[in-house]
């Protein structure tokens, strides 16, 4: 099936930490972004190939990039710290999934931290400057720019380290900065930068057009109706509807993404919601982040304000996706806030789980848990919701709600060992923008620790299907799982779990009020 070594699981439930192994994946970058696909993005575009078919760097490469690092040290005052406080205690080295499926000793976190550290001493500092071989300083070649564009794309910014590191240094933010300065030298990842110039032409990462979008989401109404007799809606653009909703595009169409999708719309139809899609603000992953990039970020993200403000909802809703919400939760009200046209007596932006738990405990939705009865699940926490976020308003929310769901929609379910979820959550092996078959490699051997904690409690518990909220965990998990001798379809929504349980009872979906907008001018 793979031309390497896919990891071996054993099964009992501890992640056995591996030898090191130099430079197995030296050289494993992704695909370079061409020049066309960096200019529309506000990157450096002023460079070309050479005589062996290869990128080049931008004329002034050392001095672009250096200046990049500086700026970014200016304006990011962690990332400051970050590179000068790491006392080499070690603590990290053995915590990054990537270095225990590859057992390259540059996916140690510290070891990933260095890359751009030791140049940082070189030129900034002053032992660095007079003495650079006595604090491991080193200049910035060509060689050094093909480490950091290979291992800070086998960083999948999911900062597992930072919670075992006792200074909390935030390895996903020394990858994002260093990402950033590679895009500013001509060495952009292909699959991220064309994505967000995909959202800046049309709207989504997938490229798919309004019109597109909205045969997709009829469809999807037919086969609703189909299957359960009720005429559930998918709103798109719908100007006066209380909820804008806004997913990962991913939910339109991939499995088991729409299943998810279908979930949201019920749980509307049954509360009586009116919600709308919007064909502008069709994405609810924000590729900026992963690249490191603040003006894309913020780009992407005023989107979503525009779209709030043209269809003058009440509210905005982020679907199940993990790095969507990382965005949305800790960073848009700065980015593109602040929102008080909306409706202040909700969370600004709430998360889709959020909604559902509280229309659960509130009585608003039957549900009939033996729906899933052929199921017995367990749940992935994903790294961006794990930790860079809450659900709900109080510390750990963010584990608890998903499982309350779960739990409130499912007979049987049973947790993976307690150090391999909450905040000690294992990474898909596919997040921060490494999702390409360009790195296929890196994806499948990162996977490794939650697929032995999987295979733990399919045999402890018979646990049968892995619930996850993340658009990319989704994405990730249904490829790469058959690796491990699992199947496809043992990676469901939260959200198709509550939509197969859901006792669906209102007649006719309630519909967005245009002429008269309740609560507003
Ligand atoms: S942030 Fe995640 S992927 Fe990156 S070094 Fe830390 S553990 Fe590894
Ligand atoms: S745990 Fe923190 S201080 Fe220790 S080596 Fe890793 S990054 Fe440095």
């Amino acid at each position: 099936m793979a031309d390497y070594e896919v990891p071996k699981l054993n099964g009992d439930g501890y992640v056995e930490i591996p030898g090191v192994v130099r430079d197995t994946m030296k050289g494993s970058g992704p695909f370079i972004a061409k020049p066309e696909f960096q200019e529309a993005l506000g990157f450096p575009a002023d460079f070309g190939k050479d005589e062996n078919d290869n990128w080049e760097l931008v004329p002034d490469w050392k001095n672009r990039a250096l200046e990049k690092l500086d700026d970014l040290r200016g304006r990011y005052r962690s990332l400051q710290v970050y590179l000068d406080i790491c006392v080499k205690c070690g603590a990290c080295t053995d915590k990054c999934h990537y270095f225990i499926g590859t057992q390259d000793p540059k996916n140690m976190p510290v070891a990933r931290q260095d890359l751009l550290r030791k140049v940082y001493r070189r030129y900034f500092t002053f032992a660095g400057k007079y003495f650079p071989r006595l604090v491991g300083a080193v200049d910035l070649t060509e060689e050094v720019v093909d480490d950091w564009y290979n291992y800070y794309h086998q960083c999948s910014q999911c900062r597992r380290c930072s919670v075992f590191c006792p200074y909390g240094i935030d390895t996903a933010e020394i990858s994002m900065a260093a990402r950033e300065i590679l895009d500013h030298i001509g060495r952009g990842s292909k699959y991220n930068n064309e994505i967000i110039g995909k959202v800046f032409k049309i709207g989504n990462n997938l490229g798919l057009p309004g019109l597109a979008l909205k045969d997709t989401l009829e469809g999807l109404e037919e086969d609703v109706e189909d299957e359960t007799g009720f005429k559930v809606r998918f709103p798109l653009d719908e100007v006066g509807a209380d909820v804008l909703l806004i997913t990962p595009s991913a939910d339109f169409f991939a499995e088991p993404h729409v299943d998810g999708l279908i979930g949201y719309a019920k749980v509307f139809h049954e509360a009586g919601i009116s919600w709308t899609l919007s064909s502008h603000a069709s994405e609810g992953a924000n590729f900026g982040m992963f690249v490191g990039s603040y003006e894309n970020m913020h780009s992407i993200s005023l989107r979503i304000r525009e779209a709030a403000e043209q269809l003058k909802v009440k509210r905005i809703v982020f679907g199940e996706c993990g790095h969507a919400w990382r965005v949305g939760y800790s960073f848009l009200n700065t980015l593109a806030g602040p929102f008080d046209f909306l409706d202040q007596n909700y969370p600004v932006p709430q998360h889709m789980l959020d909604v559902t738990w509280g229309l659960i405990q509130d009585g608003k939705l039957e549900l009939n848990p033996a729906e899933n009865d052929d199921m017995v699940l367990t749940f992935h926490d994903s790294c961006n919701v794990a930790r860079g976020s809450r659900i709900g308003d109080y510390p750990g929310s963010q584990f608890d709600i998903p499982r309350n769901v779960i739990k409130a929609v499912c007979n049987h379910f049973y947790d993976m060992p307690q150090d391999t979820i909450h905040d000690a959550t294992y990474c898909c092996g596919g997040g921060g923008g490494l999702l390409t078959d360009d790195l296929m490699e890196l994806r499948v051997k990162g996977a490794q620790p939650r697929m032995e904690a999987l295979k733990y409690v399919t045999g402890q518990e018979g646990v049968t299907h892995m619930a996850t909220i993340c658009a990319i965990c989704k994405s990730q998990f249904t490829k790469v799982i058959p690796y491990y001798g699992f199947s496809m379809d043992q990676i469901v929504s939260v959200h198709q779990l509550v939509g197969n349980a859901l006792v669906m009872k209102r007649e006719v979906s309630v519909q967005a009020r245009p002429d008269e907008p309740e609560g507003r001018e």
